[in-house]
């Protein structure tokens, strides 16, 4: 089913492209082949949670203040995740975990940490599988529900598993009330091994009101943000919900 104006048009200025290539005499294959890279564009465009293409995700907040959110995917993390508390309360920084569900299942006292010391939490899904993005309606659903009670949280904040957006979880979000929560500086701190790399790449691409995407699950996030953290101390690093409102 088709729920978003977007989608409609993207198909239809398509259909507009193959009706033309048909009237210039192009033949019929140009048409077939055109339907056949119609899905593979809508996949590209699942990976573009800034485009806002399926559903409306917060990217970044518009303002002239210095202030950042930084947030971190996939923990808790037995090992990470305190470490990055431990550097977050000694600069005096607030940040957003968005977490696995079974992770904070199984690391509740951190969770509890994570709470107890001001930052904010989001649904991350309850299981992250790499198959989440073909998940049916009533399976997504059901991820976040799990998750929002071990989290405690009702209906708040939702970063979809490697940000992919598609019309089945726009569909699931607009029935639950999750607000789907993307990032405009992403650290790449999972594929780049490289702690300098990575503080580059973040400290290059910061603006006023950005959200950072990163992941308290790898020792080079840890590493990069003993450097970021300092070199960051002319902006307000807040949580999410605060970036909302600032
Ligand atoms: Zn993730």
């Amino acid at each position: 089913m088709l729920r978003s104006n977007k989608q409609i048009w993207l198909i239809l200025i398509f259909a507009a492209i193959v009706a033309m290539g048909l009237m210039l005499g192009l033949s019929i294959w140009f048409a077939v082949f055109s339907f056949l890279v119609l899905p593979l564009i809508f996949f590209v465009i699942s990976f573009q949670i800034q485009w806002n293409f399926f559903l409306e995700a917060f990217n970044y907040k518009r303002t002239s203040q210095k202030v950042l959110a930084l947030t971190f995917d996939d923990g808790p993390h037995p090992e990470i995740t305190p470490q990055i508390l431990d550097l977050l309360k000694k600069h005096n920084a607030k940040a957003t975990f968005f977490c696995i569900g079974q992770h904070a299942e199984k690391h509740p006292e951190i969770l509890k940490r994570i709470l107890e010391e001001g930052h904010g939490v989001g649904n991350h899904s309850y299981s992250h599988k790499n198959t989440f993005p073909f998940f049916g309606e009533s399976q997504i659903k059901t991820e976040l529900e799990q998750t929002d009670a071990i989290l405690k949280q009702a209906n708040t904040l939702f970063r979809p598993p490697f940000g992919v957006t598609n019309p089945t979880i726009a569909k699931v979000v607009k029935e639950t009330g999750h607000q789907v929560i993307g990032w405009n500086v992403r650290s790449f701190d999972t594929v780049i091994k490289n702690p300098q790399t990575i503080t580059k790449r973040i400290l290059n691409k910061v603006k006023p009101g950005s959200i950072i995407l990163m992941h308290d699950t790898r020792p080079q996030t840890l590493e990069a943000l003993k450097v970021i953290l300092p070199r960051l101390s002319g902006h307000k690093l807040v949580t999410i919900s605060q970036l909302q409102q600032a």
